[in-house]
């Protein structure tokens, strides 16, 4: 268990492409269980590798109905739109309303190795397509009409 530094924008790591997992070692395992003591400590509803400073395509997400782990995810559908305020933990203080499907289809692998499939509606969406963004390079601030700025 250990808590890492969450990188801020600026940080050129946040805007780089992460790379797949191909082997899930101790080290993915540790990253995961330490990615997860990092979204609870910053009370954050989703965390990606990249935002630890480690380009590999990993990303949890809690938006409080219990923790989900994803390896090399996917979107592989996704429908409808919603347009919901939305924050990140590598940009404090800045909160924006950003354009999403309303529901996704999530594929990815967990721990074990294991692929499976995963639906997302409304804030399970947006987490997801938010934390994605993430693995490729990209923030919500690049999408997102900016609704509050502390200064
Ligand atoms: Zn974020």
């Amino acid at each position: 268990m250990a808590i890492r530094v969450i990188r801020k924008d600026g940080d050129e790591i946040l805007r780089k492409k992460s790379r797949k997992v191909e082997v899930i070692d101790d080290r993915i395992l540790t990253l995961l269980d330490d990615m997860k003591d990092t979204m609870k400590k910053a009370e954050g509803v989703g965390l990606a590798a990249p935002q630890v400073g480690v380009l590999r395509r990993v990303v949890v997400i809690d938006i409080g109905e219990g923790l989900i782990e994803l390896i090399n995810p996917v979107i592989v559908f996704e429908s409808g739109e919603q347009m919901e305020e939305e924050g990140c933990l590598s940009i404090p203080g800045i909160r924006g309303k950003v354009k999403r499907p309303e529901k996704v289809i999530v594929r990815a692998m967990n721990r074990k190795g294991e692929t499976f499939e995963m639906t997302g509606i409304g804030l399970l969406a947006i987490a997801f397509c938010h934390e994605i963004d993430h693995l490729n390079g990209i923030l919500f601030t690049d999408k997102a009409i900016i609704t509050e700025k502390d200064d």
